[in-house]
């Protein structure tokens, strides 16, 4: 798997998004003024002999999610499925890492209401993982935060240059 997009985390392992991550997302930027927000949930793998931690799969807006031009509210019961089916496919060696959804801006910046949902989250680690991640797309980037749930922080990571996805191919 090639990408570009590593992000170091501050115990130096690597977070990754997977170019076909990468257009999946980039693929619902809000680049028209009706674009509504979009999002969904982030599956992976955690390589522990390698020290990475890899998205290879992201759910996309289903019927059930509400969005509109400034929000994004997701339902559990179709990303639940999504979740399901991967956890099978790859015989319980997917996890869940997190959450994306898009902003109607160049530079995403989290919202207020965007920090309250991520330290819920972190809170209720899952599957006992201790970081979760976060992905903001906007129209010229994207941004990455990671959520610690034993110093319950939540920090950015960096960010990621949309017109750099043609470099890599
Ligand atoms: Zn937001």
């Amino acid at each position: 798997m090639t990408t570009k997009a590593v992000f170091l985390l501050p115990d130096n392992r690597k977070f990754k998004l997977s170019d076909t991550v990468l257009k999946k997302m980039f693929s619902f930027a809000q680049d028209l003024n009706k674009s509504p927000e979009s999002g969904g949930i982030m599956l992976g793998r955690i390589l522990c002999w390698e020290d990475h931690i890899i998205v290879d799969q992201v759910s996309e807006p289903l019927s059930s999610d509400i969005q509109s031009r400034r929000r994004f509210i997701r339902k559990s019961v179709g990303h639940q499925e999504f979740f399901n089916r991967h956890w099978k496919l790859s015989q319980g060696r997917c996890f869940y890492l997190g959450e994306w959804h898009t902003h109607p801006e160049k530079q995403p910046v989290p919202s207020s209401v965007d920090l309250r949902e991520w330290r819920k989250l972190i809170c209720k680690s899952v599957q006992q993982q201790e970081q979760l991640f976060f992905v903001i797309v906007g129209t010229q980037e994207l941004v990455v935060y990671m959520g610690d749930a034993t110093i319950k922080e939540i920090i950015k990571l960096g960010s990621y240059q949309r017109n750099s996805i043609e470099i890599v191919n």
